[in-house]
């Protein structure tokens, strides 16, 4: 990408004879819903697996999660081809259409095996799941647990079931620096991770496997809806081991995120507006209507850029979400209601101030369905990996299906994949920092931040990209040098690397497609394209998008090729 960004193999500098070594089949980078399920799967075919998480698993963004499941059950009121529609039509153009198939037609099984597995979905008087409804959705097809708490109880379900069994070891606290491969050369293996823990150091982690379910990068946004540890861990180590990135551009936001100054960003699920709670501007007027056919209930891109037209036309920092009509708010989104109650808020009786903040990583390490990458013995899953099932845009609800549908079918793979290996090579990584003087971390995580808000944000020019690529290629100048010994460093210099990718993308994308909005660019850009980054490229390898219904299959390096 850029000689600084791409310079450094591994973020420090170790001798892996000198520190403990663990050895297992699978490696699953990421506790949650994707890790989780590759675990499982790779467990009960017998693997011995391990799980890392650095943060506790009530803060993945698994757990927080609100809305739902998407899913069909076959019958009158929906099919799996209104879904597909849907996803592709989300998707603007750049969805693979054999991804978008397999995932929405396995929607339905892979509800019933967790609902099997104990998950308490919502239902209705005579026992029936209740479906909600949420944006860009034709039917209502979206399963949710305890009103607005899908998350959590998904969470619990995968995590007892990991905890069942004997195959898996969690280590919770553990942090992966880099992924481990014996040369920096092109098809060189993924063997594992090195980690830290703070009670334990550094350890040497070698697996026959390992599945990266590290999730997305929406702390690089000062406006996010994404618990802390969204710092693109994952997507930056792939890239330093040579995996392919592609669609980094495409980071979807969130249109309805309470806005209090100095509160944290708390969602409000699109839920709340699929049973029924209007947009309002600061004249009370629903500015939503007549501004799209599905008024209120438009892609998330769409609501997203006319709040931020009503905010610049009308001044201040918000626009306000109605729900005073709505029958038994409470009831339904308990969670929602008991968060705005901590501000003082009362959505029965007041308006919400809302606007817009980066909520989902839509590219990431470039996979198939099945988790495979470029990079032998590398699997991604969930929201870490791209598989051409969002395109340019994320269909409400798809996120948590696809982490259950591509994390079973990667946790197979690494299983079935894990061959028996040979002993661990010695591997030096002998880096030295530079020399200049102490860095205000803080500092730069903040302007990082800010940079991408105020120049890679909702709405996009071709300028502030290119300002935003400066920025950050010169922070990156005296951050990337640098060594440090503890998680919070290591995590800004991952979102250097990431927040480059993304603004890179954006970029070199001058069109205006999905949740990319350009304002200096007409329409979309044909023919659609991937792009798609490689550690030591300056510029992306553009790769066609699957539209003839066939999934495709990412080959392992050696040559670097998606046939
Ligand atoms: C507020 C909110 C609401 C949402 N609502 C919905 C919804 O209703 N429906 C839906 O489909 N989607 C929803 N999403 C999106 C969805 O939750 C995520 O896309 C999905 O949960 C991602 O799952 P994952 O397993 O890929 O990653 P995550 O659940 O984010 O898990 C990532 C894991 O990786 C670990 N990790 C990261 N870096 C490292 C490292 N360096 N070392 C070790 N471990 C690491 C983390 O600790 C964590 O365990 C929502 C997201 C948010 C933030």
């Amino acid at each position: 990408m850029s000689a600084v960004v791409d310079e450094r193999r591994y973020l420090i500098p170790f001798r892996s004879t000198l520190l403990p070594q663990i050895f297992c089949d699978v490696l699953v980078i990421g506790g949650g819903v994707a890790g989780m399920r590759a675990a499982i799967e790779a467990a009960d075919r017998g693997a011995d697996v391990i799980v890392l998480t650095k943060s506790p698993l009530d803060r993945t963004n698994t757990s927080w999660a609100q809305g739902g499941v998407a899913g069909v059950f076959e019958g009158a009121a929906d099919t799996v081809e209104a879904h597909v529609h849907d996803t592709l039509v989300a998707g603007a153009g750049l969805c693979d259409e054999g991804v978008v198939r397999e995932v929405c037609s396995a929607g339905g099984a892979a509800l019933e095996e967790i609902a099997a597995w104990g998950m308490r979905f919502d239902r209705d008087g005579d026992g029936t799941l209740n479906a909600g409804r949420e944006g860009g959705h034709s039917a209502s097809r979206v399963y949710h647990a305890g009103g607005d708490a899908t998350g959590v109880e998904l969470q619990r379900v995968l995590t007892d079931r990991v905890r069942a069994s004997e195959h898996v070891r969690v280590f919770l606290d553990c942090f992966a620096l880099d992924m481990i491969t014996p040369s920096d050369a092109e098809g060189a293996p993924v063997l594992g991770a090195v980690t830290h823990h703070p009670r334990f150091g550094l350890q040497m982690v070698w697996a026959k496997s390992t599945v990266l379910a590290s999730g997305g990068a929406g702390q690089v946004y000062r406006e996010t809806t994404n618990p802390r540890g969204a710092t693109a861990d994952g997507i930056a180590m792939a890239y330093r081991a040579g995996a392919a990135v592609a669609d980094m551009a495409f980071v979807q936001f969130h249109p309805t995120v309470l806005y209090v100054p100095g509160a944290a960003r708390t969602l409000i699920s699109e839920a709340v507006r699929g049973e029924g709670a209007h947009l309002l501007d600061d004249a009370g007027e629903r500015f939503m209507v007549g501004a799209h056919d599905l008024a209120e209930l438009a892609p998330r891109d769409v609501v997203s850029r006319a709040i931020v037209a009503r905010i610049a036309d009308q001044g201040g920092g918000n626009v306000w979400l109605d729900c005073r009509h709505m029958d038994s708010f409470a009831g339904r989104f308990p969670g929602i209601d008991a968060a705005l109650k901590r501000f003082g808020l009362d959505a029965a009786r007041e308006l919400v101030p809302i606007h817009p903040a980066a909520h989902y990583t839509v590219g990431g390490v470039r996979a198939d369905l099945d988790g495979r990458t470029n990079v032998p013995g590398l699997y991604a899953v969930g929201e870490a990996s791209c598989t051409g099932l969002h395109g340019a845009n994320r269909l409400a609800s798809n996120s948590l299906l696809e982490g259950l549908v591509a994390g079973a079918r990667a946790g197979a793979m690494a299983a079935d994949g894990a061959g028996n290996g040979s002993g661990p090579p010695k591997i030096v990584s002998d880096i030295r920092p530079s020399d200049q003087g102490e860095l205000d971390l803080i500092d730069v995580r903040s302007s990082l931040r800010s940079a991408m808000w105020k120049n890679v944000g909702v709405e996009r020019t071709g300028a502030k990209l290119r300002d935003a690529v400066e920025m950050l290629a010169f922070w990156a100048r005296y951050t990337l040098d640098k060594i440090f010994d503890d998680p919070e460093g290591w995590e800004v210099q991952n979102m250097l690397l990431v927040g480059s990718l993304i603004a890179r993308s954006a970029a070199h994308r001058d069109e205006r497609r999905g949740c990319h909005w350009r304002l200096d660019a007409d329409g979309p850009a044909e023919p659609a394209h991937h792009d798609v980054w490689r550690r030591g490229s300056a510029e992306p390898r553009a790769e066609r998008v699957r539209t003839d219904g066939t999934p495709g299959v990412v080959v392992p390096d050696r040559a670097g090729v998606r046939k």
